[in-house]
């Protein structure tokens, strides 16, 4: 185990003000120089896939192809995406304007926020950390970035590379656990973007308050799938079984809990059982396709949670903590009130709810907080759009769970407990950017404006009033009632 240097506390604010300093000089302005960076990020990803690869293995076991589709593929999308497209997100945006200005120039430029900081979190500890720089690198901002020190080796390695491959005046890393991290947040960032849990979301966003600082946070939850009595139970429980055992269930976005309408849970629970031993064998220990808990307070949570069910385990339930290590685990018959369904599971455990109607999940789920991902699985369309209308998350996925994750325009972020804001593509570059609304006016015709200038008349502000709702904007007159108003007065 290699061991990570935290960043004394003293230097803290000297690496915060020196990144200030460089966005002051402007260096990240220029397109060009963004691009440069973001080419430094793919290649630091590129280069050094099987370094990364062997750190996540350490950190926890994590499968070769799991780390590519999840962390460096993902990252490299970003990147790539970013470049190709930056142009076009950076371009000032037009702004259909009335009659009044129908003389300026009137656009959005989008402008970086100055510097940030994003926290990132240990399930994808690359991931989390690099992607969202690509839209603060793109969007022009100098960037600090704090990694998760629960994934050391990870954390380690992108430490000691990062400033091989990009401009260390502008992007920077700082090591530390709580310590560092509450001298971090007593600096003043012009953003800060955190992924990791609500408890700590709370912490974060009361340091970021003190200077009126924005804040994304990316968060958890607890995620349902439901799954409907007329669906394929083959394909659906292949396509839970991958979603939940994927990096041995810490992610974000895993099914948490599944809502089953009566009738199928048997045969749900058997195609479970044959998929996990499709795709780890006899001895899921043994299998070079499953992952590890990722340290040893995380997994006695888990073993605490499963050992209080009141639920029967079907499926699993074997754990040894020398290799931190539980087995795909599925627990039927799961009541509310249960263990497994009082806080976010974040590990291979997956509790069954079995419900006579759907409907009762929906209401179940909004007694709660609003997760971050809910799953619809049933080949009726209206019956999915029924339950997504009626519920709220951060995101949905009818048919399949985890793959909005990897879809690289596709927004991705939590709503009230599971977070705020989003990211991802352009969207990315939005959040770390400023949409600053500019107006240019000639300083000639002058005469044109005596109307809006005093002493005012009643004849001023009717044509002002017609003005300000004019056909140009507004369309036609009969959808705009109020222009015609305005010029009866005229
Ligand atoms: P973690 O322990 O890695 O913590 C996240 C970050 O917070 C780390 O960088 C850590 O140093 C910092 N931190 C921890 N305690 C702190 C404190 N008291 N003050 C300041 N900083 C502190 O990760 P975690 O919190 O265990 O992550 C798991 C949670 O994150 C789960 O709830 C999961 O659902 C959520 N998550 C969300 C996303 C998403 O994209 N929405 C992705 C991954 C994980």
């Amino acid at each position: 185990m290699v061991s990570l240097a935290f960043t004394p506390l003293k230097e803290i604010p000297k690496v915060v003000q020196d990144l200030h300093d460089t966005f002051q000089s402007g260096i990240t302005r220029p397109l060009e120089y963004r691009k440069e960076q973001l080419k430094g990020l793919h290649n630091l990803v590129q280069e050094n896939e099987e370094a990364f690869r062997e750190a996540a293995f350490l950190d926890s076991h994590k499968p070769p192809t799991e780390y590519m589709i999840s962390e460096t593929g993902t990252i490299r999308q970003e990147c790539i995406d970013a470049i190709k497209n930056l142009d076009k997100w950076a371009a000032k945006k037009p702004i259909k304007t009335g009659l009044i200005n129908s003389l300026d120039n009137v656009y959005t430029r989008m402008e970086p926020l100055g510097t940030v900081l994003i926290i990132g979190a240990w399930n994808y500890a690359l991931n989390l950390l690099l992607a969202p720089a690509v839209g603060a690198i793109a969007a022009g901002n100098t960037v600090l970035l704090k990694p998760s020190e629960v994934a050391t080796h990870t954390a380690a390695l992108v430490t000691k590379l990062l400033p091989v491959y990009v401009d260390r005046r502008s992007i920077h890393i700082v090591n530390g656990g709580v310590a560092e991290t509450t001298v971090l947040l007593e600096q003043k960032f012009d953003h800060i973007f955190y992924t990791g849990s609500g408890n700590v979301g709370k912490v974060i966003m009361s340091a970021a308050a003190k200077h009126l600082t924005p804040v994304t946070l990316e968060l958890g939850g607890k995620s349902p799938a439901f799954v409907s009595a007329d669906v394929d139970v083959n394909v659906a429980a292949r396509r839970l079984a991958i979603a939940k055992f994927f990096n041995c269930g810490q992610s974000c976005i895993a099914p948490d809990y599944l809502i089953v309408q009566r009738g199928i849970e048997e045969e749900l629970v058997n195609r479970m059982r044959a998929h996990i031993q499709e795709f780890y064998g006899a001895s899921v220990q043994t299998s070079d396709s499953y992952a590890r808990i990722v340290n040893r307070n995380h997994f006695q949570r888990l073993q605490k949670m499963l050992e209080a069910t009141k639920g029967k385990v079907v499926v699993g339930g074997e754990t040894q903590e020398s290799d931190l290590f539980i087995t795909p685990t599925l627990v039927l018959n799961v009541q509310p009130g249960d263990s497994l369904l009082d806080s976010e599971i974040f590990g291979p455990i997956l509790p069954i709810m079995v419900v006579d109607d759907l409907k009762e999940g929906v209401a179940y789920v909004n007694k709660g907080d609003q997760p971050l991902a809910l799953y619809v699985y049933s080949r009726n369309f209206k019956l999915a759009d029924e339950i997504v209308d009626n519920t709220r998350s951060g995101t949905v996925v009818v048919n399949d769970s985890m793959v909005q994750f990897v879809i690289p325009d596709l927004p991705f972020g939590g709503t009230g407990p599971s977070g705020m804001g989003s990211y991802h593509g352009q969207k990315s570059f939005d959040t770390f950017s400023h949409a600053r609304s500019t107006v240019v006016k000639g300083l000639g015709m002058d005469q044109f404006n005596n109307i809006r200038y005093p002493p005012y008349t009643e004849k001023k502000m009717s044509w002002l009033e017609w003005i300000m709702f004019s056909k140009a904007k507004y369309g036609p007159n009969k959808e705009n009632p109020g222009a015609e108003d305005a010029k009866a007065k005229l």
